[in-house]
């Protein structure tokens, strides 16, 4: 017999068997007295359990209404397992529902968490459900616009054309209107038939870098272009004019040295601050003397004025920590700016002092000054206060990018003070960290 046979048995063996009692009860009574007091019991005892079989309907009716299971009835009899039977029913209905409840939970609190925004859509592009990444991204919100078509939301034309194209085999960049600032990347999953998921991507930092780069490569263009056309153009001259006089050809040549020499810088420094790019720290902590290093900054600076402007230099005894070569190319290009943008006839002073704040290279010029505009920009690759003066006194717009990185490398930063018309100082600041007492520089230098 099979299990669910001999359950079925199990239950309609005793209504059977009290169905037989009151046969034979009744059969009794009838031989005992009279057969229609025997039928009277028979009768009596199928309305008493037609009764009970009425109450318990009722009762199961009632609980239908209402199925809570601490308030399932009791039954007798056959009632008892029917009652029985349904109170595991509900019990693990309930609990499928819980666990699917409890399933679900996790699954929204797990994409609640992504970093992408994500907002799962129906096939006329309304909202069912999106994350607080997605309602940061496209400015909208789940309370308020569940249910909307998210193209009525985010109205941004780019957007709204990629949404109702349904060609999302690639991906959609754009800025949206209502997040200045913020680059997003969309792409759309279709994963039922009449349903989607958009997923949004911050990518401003991405597409900054990019910019970055791009500018970067069109500005090292841009500059390599210029004397290379000039030595092109002489070239051309030379190879052509033979009847240029040996005088003429000499200027020519030594234009063209120029402009060579022009390219030349540029690349250096090119490849100085890559240099300083690439390495994340400093590597090198050698002991500097920063009085001698001064002193050679000032006498290169001398030369490059050709007695045209007074150089002054005034020096506590004072030794850092740090890279030697890269703080003499981060002093030298402070001081060579100073000489480049001072007239002829005007002074430039150098002097390092220290103090509980670190060490502080002053370079202080009476030079034409800069405008506050320009200062918090002046250490960005080639930004240039006025383009002219800086390329006829040889600068390459990569000066102080190499200094802010040469201090930044060494825990410290720059500082610029100008007046238009009065002058610059040029502060390079190290950190106290970086400064050695002179006992402890004898000893490291020893
Ligand atoms: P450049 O090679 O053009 O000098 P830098 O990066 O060294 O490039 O300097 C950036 C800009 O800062 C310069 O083009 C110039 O306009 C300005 N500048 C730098 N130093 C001085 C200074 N001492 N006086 C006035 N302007 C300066």
């Amino acid at each position: 017999m099979r299990a669910m046979d001999s359950h079925r048995f199990a239950v309609l063996a005793p209504a059977a068997a009290r169905l037989a009692l009151l046969a034979a009860v009744s059969s009794v009574v009838g031989l005992l007295s009279s057969p229609t007091i025997g039928l009277s019991v028979a009768v009596a005892g199928l309305v008493a359990l037609l009764v009970m079989h009425l109450v318990y309907t009722s009762l199961l009716a009632a609980w239908l209404e209402r199925p809570d299971l601490d308030a399932i009835p009791e039954g007798w009899g056959i009632w008892s397992d029917v009652f029985a039977r349904l109170y595991r029913v509900r019990r693990n209905t309930e609990q499928n529902e819980r666990r699917l409840q409890e399933n679900e939970e996790r699954f929204r609190r797990t994409i609640s968490a992504l970093p992408e925004g994500i907002v799962l859509i129906d096939a006329t592009l309304q909202i069912d459900w999106c994350n607080p990444v997605a309602e940061q991204h496209l400015g909208i919100s789940l309370r308020a616009d569940q249910g909307l078509r998210v193209t009525n939301l985010v109205r941004d034309p780019e957007f709204v054309g990629y949404m109702t194209s349904a060609r999302f085999e690639s991906a959609l960049v754009f800025q949206p209107m209502a997040r200045p600032g913020l680059a997003l990347e969309v792409r759309v999953v279709e994963f039922e038939l009449a349903r989607s998921i958009l997923i949004t991507r911050d990518i401003t930092q991405g597409e900054r870098v990019d910019a970055v780069r791009r500018d970067f490569i069109a500005n090292v263009s841009h500059e390599l272009r210029t004397p290379l056309t000039v030595v092109n153009g002489f070239l051309e001259m030379l190879i052509d004019a033979q009847a240029e006089n040996g005088a003429t050809r000499q200027h020519h040549l030594q234009l063209m040295h120029e402009q060579a020499q022009r390219m030349h810088r540029l690349v250096e420094d090119l490849l100085t601050l890559s240099r300083l790019e690439s390495r994340d720290t400093l590597v090198t902590d050698e002991v500097v003397d920063v009085g001698q290093l001064v002193r050679e900054v000032a006498d290169e600076a001398r030369a490059l004025s050709l007695g045209r402007h007074q150089i002054n230099v005034d020096l506590t005894p004072g030794f850092v920590l740090g890279s030697r070569e890269e703080l003499r190319s981060a002093f030298g290009n402070i001081v060579s700016n100073a000489v480049r943008y001072t007239p002829a006839g005007g002074t430039i002073s150098l002097s390092w002092h220290e103090d509980a704040n670190g060490g502080r290279l002053n370079v202080t010029d009476t030079g034409i000054g800069i405008a506050t505009e320009h200062i918090a920009r002046l250490t960005e690759r080639f930004y240039r206060v006025d383009k002219s003066r800086s390329r006829e006194t040889g600068g390459t717009g990569l000066g102080l990018a190499i200094v802010k990185h040469v201090l930044l490398r060494h825990g410290g930063h720059l500082d610029v003070q100008s007046d238009v018309g009065r002058g610059s100082v040029f502060s390079a600041v190290l950190p106290p960290e970086r400064l050695l007492a002179q006992s402890n520089a004898v000893v490291a230098v020893a």
